[in-house]
């Protein structure tokens, strides 16, 4: 049997999509590829090899007939969906079990609220009147008060005689997904300590025993260290980084302290040279232990002594683990350093340096306490402690070159900012699963000693760079996949055959399970399935499997999903010019919607509805001349007042169409409407997508808080006074439990929000955010909207929403080996059980950060496997599961895990941990809980894996080395630490933003790419080498990028060169440059066209559109920009690198002492 016997007829999926002209956005388009044949398959197999264009990740195929786009009768049966069985039940031997029916979201599926989908329609009075706008009497079509009174009074009447009530709804809802098990209220529930005190009781497992001897790293491959060592003759690179006593710093006030000129401070000398990676940064050192001289060379007894060639590095230094090779200090590697930085750190001699920063700034009691003579004056060389431009570097170098192959189990992945192929040996891609450690321990009590979180960040649907192939579709047929018995996994890579082929072994739970007839073949010599190249499902670590009916809601294969357009029509939004361009742009945008392979025409139905204090739905049915509108003033009991010619296809009802969105500016034109509602406009979506039966996506452009008379109608309780205080808390929660609900209804139909928000003031994101937060959609907001400042954006944001890959009523369950389980999950999604993550809408940009515990012992032989099922329904309808399958390596000694770690995977799942924190805890609390977790971690390292060395030295693991800095980003984030000209709302929005962030996204978001644009070379294709988030790094002759994912600055300094200023901006000086410029003037010359060409790049490799904003140095916007040069201490209080980095040392001081 082959894979491809069922009728793919299409061509392999992919389909090129054409791309939107005219929006330069080489990411959206398809770019059209040859259809790459899949190698290791047997010849070509139409239906499951494609081309991997970034957008169509559908197979083109046949999906089974639906009849006319608009199912009008229901279907009321409702047998319980088969998809996933739970977990661990009891064995079962032959048949396998009857379906259990996990999702549960389905059950709410088939509720019918409302109007009878067929029959309401025809029974309600007359409640639309054609307009004929231009020509037509007023009050034919809304807006002049009067008319839609009148209309309204109808309408209200009506509405009472024949609207069904909501269900009533049900128990209110946690904002954040119902976990069973919530750790974050757990630590942080734990009394709060100030930031220097000592972070609770440290885990004296920690202290026993001798310390873990430094195995050497045998049975690793190399690849997997990182960086790998390349020091001839250091054997076993050192894991560790080495922060030795510190000397005193010299008074406060000036920028970088360079190396002192006087006889080395303790420790000094024995620091090894700063090519070497010198060594010891120690923080406020302990008096009196510290003051003594260094036992002797931190790393020399096991390591190894320090090339001697260099002079003894003074100040502070670092010695990192496993990075001989590198070079700190002076970073000579770093062509031209940085400008305008002195260059120091390696040249004895050089001048006394003014002290850069004021470390004894941090909060310190300790350090108080002491006799002045004995205060710690540190100085850290900045240079000399580990930097995240250097670990970035060094992974390119040694990582980017070669693909990553994932047929090894527990494989360490590039970094996330390294460009790598990945070729699918077995295990799920990196861009799909990334792990917070790739060896996690065997017992549940390793574990706890770490402290290090198992976690999992998972982008079902990300999308791949077109020279990678997408997940084959595999169609068994009405049989459907294969899967375990017991646990329902499906057939992966890791499932034993035995029996000669007639039965497998499940790779989860072991349960042993018949091999179906139509699935049986036989093993080769090795044990292996003759076919095993054949089909995905045993040789790939991503695939698709086509679901049978089985897997759908109602046993019914759903409709295809719809698009509905719902647009504030108040005052602001018509003022600002607001509807005029969103309706401009839809009448283009709409030919762009998702579509399925090769599909002529998107499936997706549209439908439109605008609002202000009352609802106006659109007929567009192709065969009316004209629109025709329809109002509901009874926001109170939302209904559709109309069904056939609400949703309709784009191409048949193009005139329509064209002709309301040529309308709807108009009608609204002389508003004096100033109030909206809000959920009755959710409420109108979801009850469309109900009566048609599908699932769908509602885009609201919305611009005020809703305080009209409406349910969900909301106050504005915004108080900054409460920043700080044990009630901030509730600034993050929602004002009302009635947006839970309605959630809830939406996620049961499969009706995912996306919110576009326009504020002039405080519109309460935290609580409008709910429902788009919970069925797994998306918000934006452009607050203080102006047409001519933030279109662009907008535009690109709106065009990128609606065409990117989405999959509807998705399901997603995270099945793990005996052993592990996941136990929390983190993301944009509404759970019903502990095990089912629901989004009504997924797509390519969600990520969802699934945490695992133990439950039992993993072996070190068999590893841990991870396979994370997606169900979902495609953007033609067609119901599919897709499969990514991770296996992990497990370890008995500590060391393994800590080399296994990856820093910007646990700096995410540390982050949505901490963000989810701040609803139930106080924002300090939670701030201390992190810096806790992290020195234990740290602090686990040093007691346990580190080579023995002075209390006085900073150890950091190889892989870890940067949870420091990257830490402090977080804790000096707006949600974590605002400073006063961050809104409330501003802090709602990033913290629903991060929690659906990717790897990359967080990783750039908490520390910003900083490349000098003048370093650009404008004959090539790269970037500029980035540069560390310090203002000391930034030249006055220079001009620099700073992006995060969110913003883009370019930021001027004042002494940039005329020809320089007249290349980019075309103007003679400084004085000249405008502040009010969103975007770089084009201009023909290579500097201007490389840094636009730098800004395209940035804007594309991102999910959202970024912001420009021009900073000229010294200006007032300057004190924006530096708050993302997150190096420094930020204005709001967030500590420097160099002292946060003291002051981890000392927590972790304290635990180990
Ligand atoms: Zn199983």
């Amino acid at each position: 049997m082959s894979v491809n016997q069922q009728a793919h007829t299409g061509p392999p999926y992919g389909q090129p999509q054409p791309g939107y002209q005219g929006y330069q956005q080489p990411a959206y388009g398809g770019q059209p590829l040859p259809g790459e044949q899949y190698g290791a398959y047997n010849g070509p197999m139409p239906g499951y090899q494609q081309p991997g264009p970034p957008q169509g990740y559908f197979p083109s195929l046949g999906f089974p007939s639906k009849g006319s786009p608009v199912s009008i009768n229901s279907d009321t049966s409702s047998l319980p969906p088969n998809f996933i069985g739970s977990l661990r039940a009891p064995p079962t031997t032959g048949a396998p079990p009857p379906a259990s029916g996990a999702y549960n979201q389905f059950g709410h599926g088939d509720v019918q609220n409302g109007i009878p989908t067929s029959a309401a329609p025809v029974q309600r009075p007359p409640a639309s009147q054609p307009f004929l706008p231009r020509s037509a009497p007023s009050q034919q079509y809304g807006p002049p008060p009067a008319s839609v009174q009148q209309l309204t009074n109808h309408m209200a009447g009506m509405t009472i005689v024949s609207t069904t009530a909501s269900a009533p709804p049900p128990a209110g809802l946690g904002y954040g997904p119902p976990t069973s098990a919530p750790p974050v209220s757990e630590t942080f529930s734990a009394p709060y300590t100030p930031y220097t005190a000592s972070p609770g009781p440290p885990p004296t497992t920690v202290f026993q025993g001798p310390p873990l001897a430094q195995p050497p790293f045998p049975a690793q491959p190399m690849s997997m260290q990182r960086p790998p060592t390349q020091v001839p003759g250091f054997a076993p690179p050192p894991p560790s980084t080495g922060l030795g006593p510190s000397p005193y710093p010299p008074p406060a006030g000036a920028p970088r302290p360079p190396p002192m000129p006087g006889p080395p401070l303790p420790g000094q000398s024995l620091a090894g040279p700063s090519a070497s990676q010198p060594n010891h940064v120690s923080s406020p050192p302990p008096p009196s232990p510290m003051a003594g001289p260094h036992p002797g060379p931190p790393m020399g007894g096991l390591h190894g002594p320090p090339p001697p060639t260099h002079p003894p590095q003074p100040g502070y230094q670092i010695q990192q683990n496993g990075s001989f090779e590198q070079v700190r200090g002076p970073q000579p590697n770093y062509p031209g350093a940085y400008p305008g930085a002195p260059n120091y750190g390696s040249q004895p001699g050089a001048p006394p340096p003014p002290k850069r920063l004021d470390p004894d700034s941090i909060p310190s009691p300790q350090l108080n306490e002491l006799p002045p003579q004995q205060k710690p004056r540190h100085r850290i060389d900045p240079d000399a402690i580990p930097s995240p431009i250097q670990v970035i570097e060094d992974d390119r170098n040694n990582r980017g070159s070669e693909p990553f192959v994932t047929g090894v189990r527990g494989q360490v992945p590039p970094l996330v900012t390294t460009n790598f192929l990945v070729k699918d040996q077995g295990n799920a891609s990196p861009r799909y699963i990334r792990c917070t450690s790739y060896n996690i321990p065997c017992t549940s009590d390793m574990a706890k000693q770490s402290q290090v979180p198992l976690a999992a960040v998972i982008k079902p649907l990300a999308t791949l760079p077109p020279e990678e192939n997408l997940p084959y579709l595999v169609d068994h047929g009405e049989s459907g996949p294969v899967r375990c018995n017991r646990c329902k996994a499906y057939m992966c890579p890791f499932m034993q055959f035995i029996e000669g082929g007639r039965r497998f072994q499940c790779c989860f739970c072991s349960c042993v399970t018949e091999v179906p007839p139509q699935y049986f073949q036989h093993l080769d010599h090795t044990g292996k399935r003759v076919d095993f190249y054949d089909r995905p499902e045993l040789s790939l670590g991503s695939y698709e499997f086509l679901a049978t009916v089985d897997y759908c809601k109602n046993n019914k294969f759903p409709s295809p999903p719809a698009f509905i357009f719902m647009i504030d029509v108040s005052y602001n939004a018509v003022k600002s010019g607001l509807v005029r361009l969103i309706c401009e742009e839809l009448k283009s945008l709409l030919d762009y919607l998702p579509r399925e392979g090769n599909m002529e025409e998107s499936a997706i139905r549209v439908g439109f509805v605008t609002y202000n204090k009352v609802l106006h739905f659109y007929n567009v049915k192709s065969s009316l001349a004209q629109p025709q509108m329809m109002v509901v003033s009874d926001v109170a009991d939302m209904f559709v007042p109309l069904l056939d010619g609400f949703l309709v296809n784009v191409n048949e009802s193009r005139t329509v169409i064209t002709s309301l969105l040529d309308q709807i500016p108009e009608m609204f034109a002389d508003t004096r409407e100033t109030e909206t509602v809000f959920a009755p406009v959710i409420q109108a979506g979801l009850e469309a997508l109900k009566a048609a039966e599908c699932a769908g996506k509602l885009f609201i452009f919305h611009t005020s808080l809703p305080i009209a008379e409406a349910p969900g109608k909301l106050k504005n309780r915004d108080d900054k006074k409460l920043i700080n205080t044990d009630k901030e808390k509730t600034l993050f929660q929602p004002q009302t439990s009635f947006y839970n609900n309605l959630a809830k209804d939406c996620v049961a139909q499969g009706c995912c929000v996306d919110l576009f928000l326009f504020p002039n003031q405080y519109l309460d994101v935290a609580t409008l955010g709910v429902v788009p937060y919970q069925t797994g959609g998306s918000i934006y907001k452009y607050a203080y909207f102006q047409l001519e400042t933030d279109q662009d954006r907008f535009l690109n944001d709106l065009r990128r929403d609606v065409q990117k890959e989405v999959g509807f009523d998705a399901v997603m369950r995270v099945r793990t080996s005996t052993g592990i389980r996941a136990t929390d999950f983190f993301g944009a999604f509404y759970m019903s059980n502990t095990t089912d993550v629901e989004m009504a809408g997924l797509d390519c940009d969600k990520t969802i950060t699934v945490e695992f515990k133990h439950d039992d012992k993993l072996s070190e032989d068999s590893g841990a496997l991870l396979q994370c099922a997606l169900l979902y329904t495609s953007c033609a309808g067609q119901r599919r599961l897709r499969i990514h399958n991770l296996s992990l390596n497990c370890c008995t000694q500590l060391a393994d895990l800590y080399r296994n770690c990856e820093t910007d995977t646990l700096i995410n799942y540390l982050a949505k941990y901490a963000y989810r924190g701040v609803l139930s805890s106080p924002v300090k609390a939670v701030r201390d809980a992190l810096i806790s977790q992290c020195a234990q971690i740290l602090a686990c390292y040093r007691k346990n894996c580190a080579s023995p060395s002075s209390a006085g030295q900073l150890i950091l693991p190889e892989c870890m080395k940067l949870l420091p800095v990257y830490l402090n980003c977080v804790l000096k984030s707006d949600v974590l630490q605002p400073g006063p000209e961050v809104t409330t709302d501003d802090r709602a929005y990033i913290r629903q933003l991060v929690t659906s962030m990717d790897v990359a996204e967080t990783n750039v978001f908490f520390y910003p790419r900083l490349l000098p644009l003048t370093k650009a070379d404008v004959d090539s294709d790269s970037l500029p080498a980035a540069i560390r988030n310090s203002e000391e790094r930034l030249c006055k002759g220079d001009i620099y990028l700073l992006e995060n994912g969110l913003n883009i600055f370019v930021w001027v300094g004042v002494n940039v060169q005329q020809g320089l200023l007249q290349n980019l901006f075309g103007v003679s000086s400084f004085n000249q440059i405008s502040n009010a410029l969103n975007a770089l003037p084009v201009l023909e010359n290579p500097f201007s066209r490389k840094v636009r060409s730098i800004v395209d790049m940035l804007q594309v490799q991102r999910s959202r559109y970024m912001k420009l904003i021009i900073v000229k140095q010294e200006d007032k916007l300057e004190m924006l920009f530096k708050h993302f040069l997150v190096e420094d201490k930020s204005l709001n209080g967030g500590a420097s690198y160099v002292d946060f980095l003291c002051h981890m040392h000392k927590e972790i001081r304290q635990l180990l002492s």
